[in-house]
């Protein structure tokens, strides 16, 4: 049996232990696992290498000299080993074998190390070779001691994804351990596996965690070789199969039913001060369907900025009360809260509906008194935020819960307002304006349904965009100065700073200052993220009463925010923002019947990706076609944001390249749901354990 040098010097209990490795026994280690989440046998075993180590080959000394930039393994006997003190201190040994000498340098070493390579010792060493001052050396390579024709191994070395603590020593002999312990059988069928051109799962697994030394490198590397796509296929299967088990869970579990449209429905649409577009009529019918059946809904209303989700809620919302249930609207900042809260209310209250206000900024009686009200059944709608699912907010009778821009909350932020209701589960509807392509939802709301407004109210004027160079500030000023002049506003919105709020607010204050130098005869406001709520909402509400004819902002106002009279918009450093929120800032423009416009100042030269998205912004105003071009630069990953992206619980299967296996597995979890469930329950066991929870929407 071989050791490394440093395992051998700082764990010696690892090291030293028999062949056959036992159950991880010291707690400190199973914790460090399990903070990789590998607590299970099964999910060691499924813990896959990310590259390999060639050690099935030794190259002669003076072969390895040769080969530029790339790994070697020599063997050989030291023939001197001498701790230096200059330049710094450092262990150098010479190793020589019967082609030549090499010199193996260690800045950083232990005691051990020394004795491991004194003079006369026999070494299998690899590393890299650099020609260096004093001939051939390889800096920090791994060392062996081996006995004289020691066997290589016959298989590649794993190199796994490690956490802090973890040598890789320590997680193959946890692995190897594990693999002695589980059961290998397939979890599928053998006519079904064939059929499906896979390859069995323990040949599979074992070939990836130690691939013969002929195997092809290149096909493991990109994950093509048919053993990984075997892992890809799955655990796509198990993230469908758990999926269309959520949905079917969902549907066991009772809802209110929500029938109508009720006398409070009409009398909403008669108030409205115009009549729905036929996108809205269809999206509002497919929503009455689902609140009428006695399982909670799960649907997403999608729709560009300004296409009017905001009134289908309401009139989801009109339906549940008129059923006699409550329903909760939460935003995800104050400010659209409060706008959705004054917009509903005026629509709602002249009908005798009680709407409720509830966000963190309130005051402890009024947060109070709300809740009072929520919990007595008093108040039939609440709109708010976050405020909405703490835990002291008890709800009388929810039926309905809507979460606008909903991919600004949590998993685990939804559900809790889903878990709010009482002796039944509420349905939900979430509204987000950032347009997920089909095939994205498909497979990442696999329990989703989706409606799409595809349709802008009539009566607008596309927005024009223009890109200019921040060398001309001053003539966009002049610009400003004119839209005002003429009875418009307009927002200016400061560059994004990511590294840090602090300066992103000092650019604003100061942009504030300098716009209202620049243009002494304007009213000239600011909002951002860190003024008090009453203060933000007093701006807002002075833009929006058409006071200010200039609103200096952060990103504060990217979402929801509906001024229908401000027509001109300003981003500076547009270079800095992504396509999708260029494009939820812009919407903020272009909802009044004027013509509106975007300036996009940029400061030059730009980067390839950042033109590219400058010009898409130029040539379309449409949401989905942003999203798909998006999606083309970015991939899906990103492009959905780490907190909801499937990919997140995906390690093996990329959805953008492994689309085609998506597509067979989603075929597969249905025919085994129909006909073989006691198969899906085997393969959602492998390969889901503890993680189950994480695949709910
Ligand atoms: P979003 O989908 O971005 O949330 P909103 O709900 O804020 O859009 O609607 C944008 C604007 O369009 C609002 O001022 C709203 O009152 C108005 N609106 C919504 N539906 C219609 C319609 N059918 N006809 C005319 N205006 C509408
Ligand atoms: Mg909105």
């Amino acid at each position: 049996m071989t050791t490394t040098a440093k395992s051998a010097a700082k764990k010696p209990a690892a090291a030293k232990a028999g062949k056959k490795a036992a159950p991880v026994k010291s707690l400190r280690t199973a914790d460090k696992l399990a903070r990789l989440g590998l607590s299970t046998d099964m999910s060691l075993v499924l813990h896959l290498p990310m590259r390999y180590e060639d050690e099935t080959r030794l190259h002669t000394i003076r072969e390895a000299s040769f080969l530029h930039g790339q790994a070697a393994q020599v063997e050989g006997v030291v023939t001197d080993c001498d701790v230096q003190y200059r330049p710094r201190r450092q262990l150098v040994v010479r190793l020589a074998d019967d082609s030549g000498e090499l010199v193996l340098r260690f800045l950083n070493f232990y005691g051990s190390q020394a004795t491991q390579m004194a003079t006369g010792k026999r070494l299998r060493v690899r590393g890299e070779v650099r020609h260096g001052f004093l001939g051939d050396e390889m800096v920090h390579p791994t060392v062996k001691s081996v006995e004289p024709d020691a066997p290589l191994p016959d298989a590649l070395t794993p190199v796994y994804p490690a956490g802090e603590g973890l040598s890789q020593a320590l997680l193959r002999k946890a692995i190897e351990g594990a693999m002695s312990r589980i059961r290998w059988d397939d979890t599928l069928p053998d006519a079904l596996r064939e059929s499906l051109s896979l390859m069995p799962f323990a040949p599979a697994v074992k070939l990836l965690h130690y691939p013969p030394p002929d195997v092809d490198e290149h096909a493991l590397a990109e994950r093509t070789h048919p053993a990984w796509i075997r892992m890809k296929f799955d655990e796509l299967l198990a993230q469908q199969l758990s999926m269309k088990r959520a949905q079917a869970a969902r549907r066991q579990q009772g809802a209110p039913v929500l029938a109508g449209p009720g006398a409070l429905t009409a009398a909403l649409l008669q108030v409205l001060p115009f009549s729905l577009t036929g996108a809205q009529e269809r999206v509002l019918e497919e929503i009455r369907a689902d609140i009428s059946a006695p399982y909670p809904m799960q649907r997403l209303l999608q729709g560009d900025v300004g296409s009017g989700k905001t009134v289908v809620a309401a009139l989801a919302a009109a339906q549940a009360i008129d059923n006699g249930y409550q329903a909760a609207l939460m935003a995800p900042t104050e400010i659209l809260a409060e706008q959705h809260f004054r917009k509903i209310a005026g629509w709602l209250e002249p009908l005798g509906v009680n709407v409720a206000w509830l966000t963190g900024s309130l005051k402890k009686r009024d947060k109070e008194d709300a809740r009072t009200r929520i919990e007595s059944g008093s108040t039939q709608l609440v709109v708010g935020t976050h405020a909405l699912i703490q835990q002291d907010v008890d709800f009388a009778k929810l039926g309905l819960v809507i979460v606008d821009e909903q991919h600004r909350f949590g998993v685990a932020q939804r559900l809790t307002l889903r878990n709010k209701g009482v002796g039944s589960v509420p349905h939900q509807l979430m509204m987000s304006a950032t347009p997920i392509p089909r095939t994205l939802a498909m497979t990442y709301y696999a329990d989703l349904e989706v409606s799409v407004i595809d349709e802008l109210p009539p009566g607008r004027t596309p927005i024009v965009t223009r890109l200019v160079a921040q060398e001309r500030r001053d003539e966009v000023i002049a610009r400003v100065h004119a839209a005002a002049l003429e009875g418009r506003q307009v927002y200016w919105v400061c560059p994004l700073i990511e590294e840090s709020e602090a300066l992103q607010l000092q650019t604003a204050t100061e942009t504030h200052e300098l716009l209202t130098a620049a243009l002494p005869d304007l009213r000239v406001g600011l909002v951002h993220g860190r003024l008090k709520p009453a203060e933000k909402q007093m701006v807002m509400d002075a833009f929006a009463r058409g006071e200010l004819h200039l609103l200096v902002a952060t990103t504060v106002i990217e979402v929801g925010v509906d001024v229908p009279n401000a027509s001109l918009m300003v981003i500076e450093h547009a270079e800095r923002f992504g396509l999708s929120q260029l494009h939820q800032l812009r919407g903020r423009v272009g909802r009044g019947a004027a013509a509106s416009a975007c300036l996009l100042m940029y400061q030059g030269p730009l980067g390839p990706v950042a033109r590219q998205r400058l010009a898409i912004m130029r040539e379309t105003n449409d949401g989905f076609e942003i999203a798909r071009r998006d999606l083309e630069i970015r991939g899906p990953g990103e492009f959905l944001g780490a907190r909801q992206s499937g990919q997140a619980m995906l390690r093996f299967a990329d959805l953008e390249t492994d689309q085609w296996l998506v597509e067979k597995a989603r075929n597969v979890a249905q025919q085994l749901l129909t006909s073989e469930p006691e198969v899906a329950d085997v393969h959602l066991a492998r390969w889901l354990g503890a993680k189950e929870d994480y695949l709910r929407v």
